[in-house]
């Protein structure tokens, strides 16, 4: 926000709490039974509910004073220091920032999932579903078993049907969605695989001149040559 649109943002705060104090101190409010106290009432909550929206556009730039009760109140917007907060406004043109990026917060190891989280969100970007999830450690049953569930940060996002993960220690781009039928995919080392089975998979492997390992790139196989290959006209599209 330029420093232009922060002025604009205090003249509003400060005409919106102008109109506040006038709809608060008329004298119809006394009498609660009377129609017009009812409407004043109203008036008071659609104003204060401007409030909230408008506060949203402020990043609490001049920091926080502490009013009479002790409390830290931002000293542009007035909203409570580390208060929760409902809404994002987004500018419309430009970049896009929602939160910071978050680690694991604790080298504890928590009893259940549910007290390890530390953010779960998730967002619809232009037809891009995009989730991060960060947990610290946890103990988890499997099989019977209990098995202590690393700290992680994990981003999975899909796009026209692929799916690409990424937590602490691996990359992952999956191009079908898992069958749930026919269980987990195997896998393995390209050394381990026979030549054979290597020539059908579209990968190249890059790597720089002191050959040392860079990316992968995934040629992803397109629908029609799929539809040529097996003779069929009638191609099911798995949507997500
Ligand atoms: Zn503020």
């Amino acid at each position: 926000m330029k420093k232009d649109d922060r002025t604009v943002l205090k003249r509003e705060l400060r005409r919106l709490w102008r109109s506040m104090d006038f709809v608060s101190r008329n004298p119809a409010l006394n009498d609660e039974n009377s129609p017009e106290s009812q409407i004043f009432a109203e008036l008071y909550q659609q104003l204060g509910m401007l409030w909230e929206f408008l506060g949203l556009q402020c990043r609490h730039w001049d920091g926080y004073r502490k009013n009479r009760s002790g409390t830290m109140l931002c000293r542009i917007c007035g909203k409570l220091r580390g208060a929760d907060e409902y809404w994002l406004l987004l500018p419309r043109k430009g970049n896009k920032s929602i939160g910071s990026k978050t680690m694991p917060t604790s080298d504890e190891t928590f009893p259940h999932k549910r007290a390890a989280v530390v953010l779960r969100d998730s967002i619809n970007f232009h037809g891009v579903h995009l989730t991060v999830d960060v947990q610290n450690a946890y103990r988890s049953r499997l099989l019977d078993r209990d098995i202590t569930i690393a700290s992680d940060r994990i981003v999975h996002f899909e796009e026209s049907g692929v799916e690409c993960m990424s937590d602490t220690h691996t990359l992952r781009i999956r191009l079908r969605a898992r069958d749930q039928k026919s269980g987990l995919p195997y896998g393995a080392f390209p050394s381990e695989l026979p030549r054979k089975l290597i020539k059908q998979f579209p990968i190249l492997l890059e790597y720089d001149r002191h050959n040392r390992f860079v990316g992968v790139t995934i040629f992803k196989p397109s629908p029609g040559a799929r539809m040529r290959a097996s003779g069929k006209m009638k191609v099911k599209r798995r949507d997500r």
